[in-house]
């Protein structure tokens, strides 16, 4: 199939939704496409922490207030997709004071509001913190939901104008002379190949931006840091907790809905595809954050990621923490003399919305349009519904409601709702969009009840059976990190349902 457009976005993380939503309220169309599910990168894996900058105030003042601004706009367009859980910067006894000062100075100066907490009045805040911490400050960190949010921003664009292309892979790309004359596309589930021309390119692929660019015979300079996280089966601490001391492995605790993610590390990678969580990774971990939570130490995990950080790099850096969080955005044109191809990548989910109004901006300019950009202005669709775990709860006071997953409260009538909204492609699509097997079982008692309503709604072709294969292989890699404990008597009993009763 033959496509054109205005603007080609390569890519469906925040940033790309971003800048399809940004363009299609300047009234400028878009396609987007994104070879998975939205958020299936580095998006979909991340702590979920609504960064206040305090993270990095002492060492990269420049992303600091990029978060904090970005920080206070996410609050009033997107209230529904964040908790206002605020954050402690705890110091523990062997952290000192100095660093304290220090942050306490950096914050200041980047215009991050702090409070200093005595450690009894920490503790009346956090009880499950370690009791002989000294001191912590508190910051307006938040926690945010980055599938709803990308999920919005992605409607909203679609809402004006947008065309959006789910499981599309970019395949190749055609040069003639300075500019991208065509761009080829395959839609991994039908099959289907597209020719896509457009006036301008946007490579918002993240850790991928070298693949992309490899097409047009280009690179820039790319670090790939993986960070692995775990969740716990509970909700540790109300507050994002972070450690008081420059930033290391394994700082930082953050409620999450009805859990907790702990993270993270820094690993350097050679390649962006086939990574995974080591035992070593596990276990330092939970040992460092249980300095500041001693709970996690019997806390039952519930599964391990990873995601990688895009890290540009203008000059080689021996230690990846060093590089800067801020984002780059890159006119091909004057960099490599290919007129009408940008890349915007790095930074964090809280910039999401500063980079594609940037991004949007150089492509107005190049465009010769002078349309401002309005998303700091523009709520989200569902900004005023209020969501949540208490709305669901309601829900299932109120109504008598068919239950598909226990632990996430998510109801067959939301799924039904997605289901007729929106094309079933993937079973992961259906858990991304309602948090089903998201929870403690991370699907085992769901998933097969889930694959019943598809068969009684006929969403399903064929074999179901390879639905939950996949479902399982995926889930298994999760899991597999941190196989021991009360998770290996669980893991028996779910190869007993899956072997037993499915003949898996
Ligand atoms: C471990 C870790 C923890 C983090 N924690 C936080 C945090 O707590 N708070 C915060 O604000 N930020 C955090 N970040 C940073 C944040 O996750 C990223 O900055 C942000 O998600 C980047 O979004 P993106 O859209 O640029 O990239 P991505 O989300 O990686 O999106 C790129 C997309 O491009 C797609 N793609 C690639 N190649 C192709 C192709 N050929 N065709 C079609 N599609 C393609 C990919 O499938 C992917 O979905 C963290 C990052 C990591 C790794």
């Amino acid at each position: 199939m033959k496509m054109i457009t205005e603007v080609l976005i390569i890519g469906g993380g925040a940033t790309g939704v971003g800048i399809a939503r940004d363009l299609s309220w300047r009234g400028i169309p878009s396609i987007l496409i994104e070879k998975g599910d939205f958020a299936s990168g580095a998006s979909g894996r991340n702590h979920g922490l609504l960064h206040s900058g305090g993270r990095y105030a002492v060492t990269d003042p420049g992303a600091a207030r990029e978060c904090m601004a970005e920080n206070r706009i996410l609050r009033k367009i997107a209230p529904h997709c964040i908790e206002e859980t605020d954050g402690l910067f705890v110091s523990l006894p062997e952290d000192g004071f100095d660093y304290r000062e220090r942050f306490l100075r950096a914050c200041d100066e980047v215009g991050i509001q702090t409070a200093l907490l005595s450690r009894d009045e920490t503790l009346e805040l956090e009880p499950e913190l370690d009791p002989n911490l000294l001191s912590a400050v508190k910051v307006p960190d938040g926690s945010i939901d980055p599938f709803v949010l990308i999920l919005e921003n992605a409607r909203d664009a679609e809402e004006h104008g947008a065309k959006i292309l789910l499981h599309t892979e970019m395949t190749s790309l055609i040069l003639d002379g300075d500019k991208i004359k065509e761009v080829g596309a395959k839609d991994l589930g039908g099959g289907e190949e597209y020719t896509i021309k457009a006036s301008y390119i946007v490579n918002a692929t993240g850790a991928w931006a070298n693949q992309f660019l490899k097409l047009a015979g280009l690179q820039i300079g790319m670090a790939l840091s993986k960070g692995s996280m775990l969740i716990t089966n509970q909700r540790l601490t109300h507050h994002v907790i972070n450690r008081c001391r420059p930033p290391s492995d394994g700082d930082i605790v953050v409620p999450n809905h009805t859990v907790s993610i702990l993270g993270t590390t820094s690993v350097r990678l050679e390649e962006v595809e086939n990574f995974e969580v080591t035992p070593h990774e596990v276990s330092l971990l939970i040992q460092e954050t249980s300095k500041l939570v001693p709970a996690i130490q019997e806390a039952r995990l519930i599964r391990a990621y990873a995601g990688i950080r895009p890290l540009f790099q203008s000059e080689t850096k021996e230690d990846d923490r060093a590089i800067s969080r801020g984002f780059v955005l890159i006119d091909h044109g004057e960099r490599d003399g290919i007129k009408n191809l940008i890349t915007i990548t790095g930074g964090k989910l809280v910039t999401y919305r500063l980079m594609a109004e940037k991004t949007s901006d150089l492509l107005c300019k190049k465009m010769g349009m002078h349309t401002p950009c309005s998303t700091h202005l523009k709520a989200l669709p569902k900004a005023n519904r209020p969501t949540g775990l208490t709305e669901k709860l309601k829900q299932f006071s109120f109504e008598r409601v068919e239950t598909l997953c226990d632990c996430e409260l998510t109801s067959r009538k939301e799924v039904e709702e997605f289901l007729k909204t929106d094309k079933l492609k993937d079973l992961q699509d259906i858990l991304h969009r309602t948090r089903l097997a998201k929870g403690s079982c991370q699907g085992g008692f769901c998933v097969y009840r889930l694959l019943g309503v598809l068969h009684d709604l006929r969403r399903i072709n064929g074999n179901s059976n390879e639905f939950l294969k996949k479902f399982l292989e995926e889930r298994w890699k999760g899991i597999r990190p941190i196989l021991w404990g009360p998770a290996v008597k669980e893991e028996e009993l779910m190869e007993g349902i899956y072997k037993g009763i499915f003949n898996l």
